[in-house]
């Protein structure tokens, strides 16, 4: 339920309705206590200020600003989930579904700006993680691994062209490689997390092998827990004993375990741009219109 008080931090409740009736009531008694009014008004003013500039967000779009490392956990071999604290501790990055941010190191006098789509949701109060898969030679990534706890890093954002709406489409097909899940993940948790959303949602996720599958179990459990949303794991070099799909994503896996390209589904892309080329191919074999699927 609403909670009423929230209306004040409004400028209709908090400002322009106790100043109408203040100037209303000095009308009405008599321009003696103007004076009273004025100063009611200036108090009422400086604390709206005051309880917005408390309430602004940690992230800004324009202007990087330092995030503490507050904790980093290996969640596989080469892949890392950085935790960054926000100003307040009931503060919520809420940013857009499937939107990102940019990350920035001066690397021998240089900026180096990179893009992360966050994977904590809209309940995490008083941080931000972001899962970065960290490559021998990546320049941002090698850079990240170094930065210690209490030390800040460089962000600003959000960014993204995703405009994702509550039940925007009965079926929603996800494709994701590799890291390409992060955005992937932020779409799922949105409408798991929206009882209003009965989107359904088929996700494939494409990796080279089972163990480096990010994320697998806290999918699996989502696909448990949520009857409307399954998953197929697809892995390039699969070992003998595995049974789910192997090889690419396939025209076949796509008419298998995704939804059929009606008008009223839709299908989301994010992985490397080598797939995201192959997949445009296969949805546009397949007779998806264009409008229907998205590539991050
Ligand atoms: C919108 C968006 C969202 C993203 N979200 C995420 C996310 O949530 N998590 C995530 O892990 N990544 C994400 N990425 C990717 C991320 O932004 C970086 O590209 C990635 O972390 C690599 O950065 P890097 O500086 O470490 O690597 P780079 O230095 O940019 O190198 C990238 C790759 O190229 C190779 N390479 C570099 N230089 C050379 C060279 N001279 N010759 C040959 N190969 C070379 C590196 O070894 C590495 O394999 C996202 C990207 C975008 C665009």
């Amino acid at each position: 339920m609403e909670d009423k008080r929230e209306l004040l931090k409004q400028p209709l409740h908090g400002i322009y309705i106790p100043i109408g009736l203040i100037i209303f009531g000095t009308l009405m008694f008599g321009y003696e206590y103007l004076p009273y009014s004025i100063g009611f008004i200036v108090v009422v003013c400086s604390t709206q200020l005051f309880f917005a500039y408390k309430r602004r967000s940690s992230m800004d779009k324009v202007k990087w600003q330092d995030f503490e490392l507050v904790d980093k956990t290996i969640i596989a071999p080469m892949t890392t989930i950085y935790r960054f604290k926000l100003n307040r501790d009931d503060e919520v990055l809420d940013i857009p579904t499937g939107h990102h941010l940019a990350c920035c190191f001066t690397i021998n006098g240089k900026d180096e700006v990179r893009y992360y789509s966050p994977i904590s949701n809209q309940f995490d109060a008083g941080f931000f993680d972001i899962m970065v898969k960290h490559y021998e030679h990546g320049v941002v990534t090698k850079r990240l691994a170094q930065v210690a706890e209490g030390q800040t890093v460089k962000f600003r954002g959000p960014f993204g062209k995703l405009d994702y709406k509550p039940n925007m489409a009965k079926e929603l097909g996800l494709i994701a490689g590799g890291s390409g899940i992060t955005p992937i993940l932020q779409v799922i948790t949105k409408i798991i997390t929206s009882p209003d959303d009965t989107t359904k949602v088929k996700l494939v996720f494409a990796n080279n092998s089972e163990k480096d599958i990010l994320l697998r179990a806290e999918i699996d459990e989502i696909a448990s827990r949520y009857p409307g949303f399954s998953v197929e794991y697809v892995l390039t070099t699969p070992s003998e004993d595995w049974t789910g799909s192997s090889g690419y994503v396939t025209k076949e896996i796509v008419e298998k375990f995704l939804p059929s390209p009606d008008p009223e589904n839709k299908i989301f892309v994010c992985g490397p741009p080598e797939m995201k080329k192959s997949v445009a191919k296969i949805t546009a074999d397949l007779g998806y219109q264009k409008e229907s699927v998205f590539f991050f």
